[in-house]
C-alpha cells in the first residue's frame, strides 16, 4: 500500500505548541515539505537526522505536488507542514485536489491557529456573554479578493468578535472599513505580532488609536488582529458557573436548596 501525505498544523510558532500527533508525524517523516515563511525552524528539530527538509516558500503548486509525488514514489513518510491550523488560509484544498488526481491519499492533523495563540497572549476570551457569542474569522480583501458579501464592512455590522488574518499591512484601511461597517470607534482591538515566538509583540488599543500604535511599532506583517469588546473583559458572567444554573453535570444551587427543604 502506498504511503499517505500528512498535512499537519505546525502551530503558531512556539515549538512546544504542536500536537503530539504532529510531533510523532515529524519524528517518523522521511520528507517534510514546510511553509518556510511562517513555520518556526525550531519545529523541524523534531525531525530525525535522515529526514529530507524542503522549504516550499519558493515552490509553485505544480512543484509542490511533484515533490510530494516523488516522496510517495520513493515510499517515504511525507509530511506537508503548514503554519497554525492547516484549514485556515492554508491553501490545502488545491493540493488535495491535485493529490486526488494522482491517486495519492492524505490525512490532516489540526494545529493551534495563530488566532488562538494571539487570544492566549492577550489573556482574553473571544466569546464573552452579553458582548459577543460569535467569532468571525476573516481577512481584508487585498491582492487576493474576497467573495461578494464578505467584506470587512459587511461583517462589522454584527458587532461580534473578529479575528482578522493577513491584513496588518493596511491597518488604516482596515480600521476605516470596521468603523464604516458599524463598530464604535471605542471598540477594543488587540494585535499580536508573531504570537508565541520569542519576539512576540502585543498592542492594545481601540479602533481610534490602534493604527497609530501599529505605525509606531513598525509591525507590517505576521500579525493577528482581534477586534471586539470581548477582549476588554467587561461582559457578563457566564451561566456555566452560575450557582443557580443547572446543566447536565451539575444541579443548580437553588434546586439543591429546594430539594433539601422538601425532604
Ligand atoms: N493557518 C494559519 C494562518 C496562515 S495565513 C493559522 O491558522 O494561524 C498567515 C497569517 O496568519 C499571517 O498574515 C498572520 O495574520 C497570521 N499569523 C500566522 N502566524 C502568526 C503568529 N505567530 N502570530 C500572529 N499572526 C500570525
Amino acid at each position: 500500500m502506498k504511503n499517505k501525505v500528512i498535512f499537519a498544523g505546525a502551530g503558531p510558532g512556539a515549538p512546544d505548541l504542536i500536537t503530539l500527533r504532529c510531533c510523532e508525524a515529524l519524528q517518523n517523516a522521511d520528507m517534510i515539505l514546510y511553509a518556510g515563511s511562517l513555520v518556526n525552524p525550531e519545529i523541524l528539530k523534531h525531525a530525525n537526522s535522515k529526514c529530507e527538509l524542503i522549504d516550499s516558500a519558493n515552490l509553485n503548486l505544480e512543484e509542490i505536488i511533484s515533490t510530494l509525488q516523488r516522496g510517495i514514489d520513493e515510499e517515504k513518510n511525507v509530511v506537508r507542514l503548514h503554519t497554525g491550523d492547516p484549514t485556515i488560509y492554508g491553501a490545502i484544498t488545491e493540493q488535495m485536489n491535485e493529490l486526488d488526481q494522482c491517486n495519492i491519499e492524505y490525512e490532516v492533523i489540526p494545529g493551534v491557529s495563530s488566532l488562538f495563540a494571539a487570544a492566549a497572549a492577550l489573556k482574553t476570551e473571544l466569546t464573552l456573554p452579553g458582548i459577543s457569542q460569535s467569532i468571525i474569522i476573516t481577512r481584508r480583501a487585498g491582492r487576493t479578493p474576497v467573495p461578494d458579501g464578505q467584506n470587512i464592512a459587511d461583517f462589522a455590522k454584527h458587532n461580534a468578535t473578529m479575528g482578522i488574518f493577513l491584513s496588518i499591512s493596511d491597518i488604516e484601511g482596515l480600521v476605516d472599513d470596521l468603523i464604516f461597517g458599524g463598530y464604535a470607534p471605542t471598540t477594543a482591538v488587540g494585535i499580536v505580532y508573531r504570537a508565541s515566538w520569542e519576539n512576540e509583540k502585543i498592542l492594545r488599543g481601540t479602533l481610534e488609536d490602534i493604527a497609530e500604535k501599529v505605525r509606531t511599532s513598525q509591525i507590517t506583517r505576521q500579525a493577528m488582529i482581534i477586534v471586539g469588546n470581548a477582549i476588554s473583559k467587561t461582559g457578563d458572567k457566564s451561566l456555566l458557573y452560575d450557582a443557580n444554573f443547572a446543566h447536565g453535570y451539575r444541579a443548580s444551587a437553588k434546586k439543591i436548596t429546594e430539594a433539601t427543604r422538601n425532604r
